[in-house]
């Protein structure tokens, strides 16, 4: 599923926005690594609106510790320009999607243990969940087994993607794009989500597996695909967050 497009130009965000920016990408790091989609390895950016920059989660810090302060700058060619902390060996995961879409404002590299099967038997990923219904024009794999850590590579990846929302690595992980760092967040979820959901339908041996409809996948992207819904998703993790930093 494309991700929609804005009409609005990009107005590029003051200081103040920025370091706010760097504590949502931590935060959103801290909970991925609580859900275990990202494990000791695993990142999160978001594009700066209206430059060449691109915040992105530090290679060299335990990914529930995370802060903003953690968080480094890079640029589109992959070169680090500001942060105490070293940028991913990966970070062509998410340069080289910037570059070919200049729609995904985040980019999510996560390692899913569900998802991540369907990169070995290259059995396809259907939509079988009702919140995967965006991923029902396809998730491709991107045949290159191991780092993504080079221009060609990060180009590659970015042929893989398409203009779909996500792509797996062969025997490695998935990156997940959106128009915004909730978005990309929800919808890394969602892929895990669905693809447990279809190896458990697989699994269980008790009939055919019948995927959604192009009908059923309108109606529920309709339903819940929509701002509030991903704002309702964002806010229980956000919470669930909370919660746990208080025990
Ligand atoms: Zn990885």
């Amino acid at each position: 599923m494309p991700v929609p497009r804005t009409n609005s130009p990009p107005t590029t965000p003051a200081q103040a926005d920025v370091v706010e920016m760097k504590g949502r990408v931590a935060l959103a790091t801290r909970m991925l690594a609580r859900e275990g989609i990202v494990g000791s390895s695993g990142h999160v950016s978001m594009r700066i609106a209206g430059t060449n920059r691109v915040l992105v989660g530090p290679a060299d810090v335990t990914r529930n510790n995370i802060t903003a302060d953690d968080v480094v700058t890079v640029d589109l060619n992959s070169k680090q320009l500001e942060g105490k902390r070293r940028q991913p060996d990966e970070t062509e995961i998410h340069t080289g999607i910037y570059r070919a879409r200049p729609d995904v404002m985040s980019v999510v590299h996560t390692h899913p243990t569900y998802s991540v099967v369907f990169s070995i038997t290259k059995n396809p990923i259907l939509p079988v969940h009702m919140h995967g219904a965006i991923f029902a024009d396809g998730v491709p794999v991107f045949d290159s087994v191991g780092h993504v850590n080079t221009k060609e590579l990060g180009d590659g990846l970015a042929r893989a993607l398409g203009n779909r929302r996500a792509v797996l690595l062969k025997m490695h992980g998935a990156a997940i794009v959106g128009v915004s760092l909730e978005e990309a967040f929800v919808a890394a979820i969602q892929l895990e989500e669905n693809a447990q959901q279809q190896l458990l339908a697989e699994a269980s041996g008790t009939g055919k597996i019948e995927p959604m409809t192009p009908e059923d996948v309108a109606r529920c992207l309709k339903q819940s695909w929509t701002p509030f819904s991903i704002q309702k998703r964002w806010q229980y993790y956000l919470d669930k967050q909370a919660a746990a930093s208080k025990t």
